[in-house]
């Protein structure tokens, strides 16, 4: 077993930590606090191939694998989640093109979004539906040459600054099977009867835009639909493994930043006339951050190289990574507050934005309950 990451990605991850750290981390409060989309901060990402790094170089993308994803993903978010997610998920939605689009979609869309002048987004989540997509009811139906859409999409990630979206929608209704009959079709924000209303007040990576889309009788050509007619939620599934993978990374970053803070702020904090970093107390939680945050990187890096080998599916790893990393992300963060004392309190320090970035890690890509009920059926052989 090789444990080493190659010279290329030690490479690439000292660049996005220099990137991170000249460019994220001064500013990162700032966007935190007006909730402002960090348009300034994509250009200079887009110049240094971060943005959609999954895109293939023929595509003008980066053609980055999964596990170099990771890395640059564990790298952003360590120096601030909210701006990291803006840069890493600029292109979300893509993965459906790339995998099962026509060359005539891939030529138009994916171009754009690798080169930071277009956004994406993947629009599954409703209202009424959140973990459970087999529910999904924004409904498309053929009428003539075109796709009539209407429905509501709820939480969609780049809702508001996307310039289009993969919808997951419903086609036959009268399909057999829970998971049959849903569609992924591409939805341009600039179609009639397309409207995103951005929400606001998020407990956190504030920077990162979020929005409702509302579609009335949005008409798009038939060539939007993306694979095959009548699959969609099938092939939305086939990317969990690699998009938990990198939820996963995201924990990671998290808790990588919040016990490189708290290392560095228990040697400067003084109390008693040493510093607090000599209490055993204060030892042991340091030691059990830097243990978990080594434990999820391996998991998550395992998971990441096993969806790059393409061997069987690794979707029971892949929650277990997920699970376990923005498990460890959300107590990372909790003891870097209670490390920082009253000042882990106040957005003075970055303690107090990764407490509440952490959270999101627990939600978003299938809660924590939904990775442990998919290690369960894994482990009992039950599938989906
Ligand atoms: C900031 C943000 C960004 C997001 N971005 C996107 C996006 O880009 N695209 C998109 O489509 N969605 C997005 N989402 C939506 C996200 O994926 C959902 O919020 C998530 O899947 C949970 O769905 P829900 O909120 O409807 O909760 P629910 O499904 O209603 O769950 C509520 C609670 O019940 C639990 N629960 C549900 N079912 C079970 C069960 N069978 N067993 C045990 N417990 C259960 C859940 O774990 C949770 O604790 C985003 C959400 C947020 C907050």
């Amino acid at each position: 077993m090789d444990f080493e990451p190659s010279e290329t990605q030690e490479q690439l991850r000292s660049e996005v930590r220099r990137f991170a750290n000249n460019e994220i981390r001064p500013v990162a409060t700032e966007y935190d606090r007006a909730e402002k989309y960090p348009w300034d901060v994509l250009e200079e990402g887009a110049e240094m191939g971060l943005l959609a790094p999954q895109i293939p170089i023929e595509y003008g993308g980066a053609g980055y694998d999964v596990l170099d994803t990771a890395i640059i993903i564990e790298e952003l978010f360590a120096a601030d989640p909210g701006i990291g997610f803006c840069l890493s998920a600029s292109g979300f939605g893509t993965e459906a093109i790339i995998e099962y689009g026509t060359d005539a979609q891939k030529e138009e869309f994916l171009p754009p979004v690798a080169a930071g002048e277009a956004i994406s987004g993947a629009a599954i989540s409703e209202p009424d539906v959140g973990s459970d997509v087999s529910s999904v009811s924004t409904r498309a139906e053929k009428d003539g040459d075109e796709w009539v859409i209407n429905g509501t999409k709820m939480w969609i990630s780049n809702g508001s600054v996307g310039d289009f979206f993969v919808v997951l929608c419903k086609t036959d209704p009268e399909a057999d099977g829970r998971y049959n009959g849903f569609s992924q079709i591409i939805v341009e924000a600039d179609r009639d009867g397309f409207e995103a209303e951005k929400i606001t007040g998020k407990l956190g990576i504030r920077a990162s835009d979020t929005a409702e889309l509302l579609l009335d009788d949005v008409r798009v050509p038939e060539e939007n639909l993306v694979g095959t007619e009548g699959m969609g939620f099938l092939q939305q599934m086939q990317f969990f493994d690699a998009t938990r993978t990198g939820v996963a990374a995201q924990g990671v970053g998290i808790a990588k930043g919040a016990a490189e803070r708290a290392l560095e702020y228990s040697q400067e904090r003084e109390q008693f006339g040493q510093p607090i970093g000599d209490f055993q107390a204060i030892q042991h939680k340091l030691a059990d951050m830097h243990t978990e945050l080594e434990a999820a990187r391996q998991l998550t890096y395992k998971s990441a190289w096993e969806v790059d080998s393409g061997g069987s599916p690794n979707t029971k790893l892949a929650s277990m990574a997920k699970e376990y990393a923005s498990r460890i992300a959300v107590e990372a963060a909790n003891e870097c507050v209670q490390i920082h004392g009253g000042s882990g309190y106040v957005d003075d320090f970055d303690a107090e934005r990764l407490y509440r970035d952490a959270k999101i890690t627990q939600i978003y890509e299938g809660t924590t309950e939904i990775q442990k009920m998919i290690i369960a059926r894994e482990l009992q052989g039950k599938g989906l």
